[in-house]
């Protein structure tokens, strides 16, 4: 419990983000008894709402079942203000809002801005409500979400934007991957476990692939994406950051600025991502017929060369990692919706055991939190042959009661502790963009054409032997048998 009172400010209320992830998950909060007490919330948009109506917007995606009692409770915390991005009126109406509400608190007046508005409004809110809405006797502090730029020199110019007006310390990126349970569990398994500790680097490792596929296309969204395509979208930041918490040195302690600084360290070591190193894919019409391509998605440019699938391979040039390919994966329009983390082993040097497969661990993020390791076991009965088993851990079966937070959750409460482990830091930012900049400048430059896909399946021809050839082997002989005890 903070001393005083804090007012969450939604900036952008009216808006998809606030509906489907910021109200929802302030209401998980509210409902767990993790807002703080003393709590208010003001939406804040262009549009003219009514505050009942506001209210069954922000309440529409938070789902059943649901303790009809609390959710009036919560509602009757949420208002809203409406007024424009770009003039100082709306912002003063919006200060008194927040005084109304402050007024007869005791202690520090503390403010939370999350901006769930589109990146063109970003410098101007975040102006508008320094200037005018900006609280002199408490904390303020400021949620940005993605887009952070297209670029290297965009991101920068953002900084530059921004920085004179809030200070690092005040400002929270979002990347909602860092708020996964099993993103979160990275550290734990690999820095609180001895046997992991000792097999985590180039001498056991044979190779890492971390993978993120969706079932669904663009559907009808797909003029917002063309601008960022699959790289930008998902690989540049969701996959990067679980790339950096899997290669990152052990942190100094748990403290933000030591886990942030081991992670910028490890990203500082990648060289940029070569096109030679990259397969890029589109969807195209499903195989039966029933799902469109990307290109006849009415608000994509005709034409566009945008992939909806990539597959590039990072090299870190440090001691722990060098020769170490990780081979990241990213789709849209897939036969399956899944992100995990695969980890393969060396081959067993002198093997007396001909033909035994690798071991992996596997860390599967979404759905269905697991991690497991594939190994070989002596086939039970009288022969010596092999069979590949697994060591298992399904959180479903092990953990009773399971209730794992939604990522939202589990960062709007850091935010509002003041814990910035989960969020990323500006110098994070630029490493990332640095890898990743000169790739999206030749696809683009040279209008790369990405190899065709259907709707529903695998990925383009051609990527199962791209990973092989950065040496992942397959294990086709694996059967996994879920459910028998
Ligand atoms: P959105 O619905 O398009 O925009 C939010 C609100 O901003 C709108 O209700 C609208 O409010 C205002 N707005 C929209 N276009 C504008 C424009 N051109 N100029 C000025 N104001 C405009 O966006 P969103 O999907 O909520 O996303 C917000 C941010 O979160 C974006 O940066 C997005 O990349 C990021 N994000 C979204 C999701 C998601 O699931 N939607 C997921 C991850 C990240 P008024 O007209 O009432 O002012
Ligand atoms: P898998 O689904 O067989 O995938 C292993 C690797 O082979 C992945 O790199 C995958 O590529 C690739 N691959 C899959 N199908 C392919 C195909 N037809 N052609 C070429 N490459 C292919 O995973 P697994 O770890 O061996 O596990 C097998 C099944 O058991 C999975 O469904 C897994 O979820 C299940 N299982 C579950 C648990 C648990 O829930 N606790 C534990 C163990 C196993 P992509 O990465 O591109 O898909």
């Amino acid at each position: 419990q903070p001393d005083g009172i804090i007012t969450v400010i939604v900036l952008g209320a009216s808006g998809d983000l606030a509906k489907k992830k910021t109200y929802p998950a302030l209401f998980g909060l509210y409902r767990m008894g993790f807002l703080p007490e003393r709590t208010h919330i003001i939406g804040y948009a262009r549009s003219k709402l009514e505050l009942e109506d506001f209210r069954e917007r922000i309440s529409a995606y938070i789902k059943a079942p649901i303790d009809a009692q609390k959710l009036a409770e919560f509602k009757r915390l949420c208002t809203y203000v409406s007024g424009p991005y770009d003039k100082v009126e709306g912002y003063q109406r919006l200060e008194t809002a927040i005084a109304e509400v402050e007024r007869d608190a005791k202690g520090s007046k503390n403010r939370v801005f999350y901006m769930a508005l589109p990146p063109s409004v970003f410098v101007p809110v975040a102006r508008g409500v320094k200037l005018t809405a900006y609280s002199r006797s408490g904390f303020n502090r400021l949620i940005v979400e993605k887009p952070f730029g297209h670029d290297l020199e965009s991101s920068r110019e953002l900084h530059r934007a921004l920085a004179p007006l809030w200070k690092e310390e005040e400002v929270y990126r979002i990347d909602h991957y860092l708020g996964k349970e099993m993103v979160k569990n990275l550290l734990t398994i690999r820095f609180a476990n001895v046997f992991f500790g000792a097999v985590w680097n180039r001498q056991c490792i044979s190779n890492v692939q971390i993978t993120f596929k969706e079932k669904i296309g663009t559907e009808g969204r797909g003029g917002y994406f063309d601008e960022f395509g699959i790289i930008r979208d998902v690989m540049q930041n969701h996959i990067l950051q679980i790339l950096s918490i899997v290669a990152m040195q052990r942190p100094v302690s748990l403290d933000a600025e030591d886990v942030r600084d081991e992670k910028v360290r490890v990203l500082r070591a990648i060289p940029p991502v070569k096109i030679e190193e990259t397969l890029l894919g589109q969807y195209t019409r499903s195989e039966d017929n029933t799902k469109p391509g990307y290109l006849e998605d009415s608000t994509v440019p005709p034409g566009s060369n945008c992939p909806t699938y990539a597959a590039a391979v990072l090299w870190i040039n440090n001691e722990r990692w060098e020769g170490v390919p990780f081979i990241l994966k990213c789709g849209k329009a897939l036969s399956e919706q899944k992100t995990e983390i695969r980890i393969q082993f060396q081959d067993v040097p002198g093997n007396v055991f001909r033909g035994a497969p690798r071991n992996e661990l596997v860390i599967r993020v979404q759905p269905n939190e697991a991690m497991y390791m594939k190994f070989v076991n002596k086939q039970p009965g009288l022969s010596m042959d092999t069979v590949i088993s697994e060591l298992d851990l399904t959180y479903k079966r092990r953990f009773s009661d399971l209730k794992i937070p939604d990522a939202y959750e589990a960062l709007i409460l850091d935010v509002l502790k003041g814990d910035h482990s989960n969020f990323v830091r500006n110098d994070e930012l630029d490493a990332a963009w640095k890898i990743f900049t000169p790739l999206l400048h030749t696809i683009e430059k040279k209008k790369v054409a990405p190899i065709p896909y259907p709707y529903g399946s695998r990925g383009p021809d051609g990527v199962h032997e791209f990973v092989a050839k950065y040496g992942y082997k397959r294990t086709e002989e694996y059967v996994w048998s879920e459910g028998k005890e």
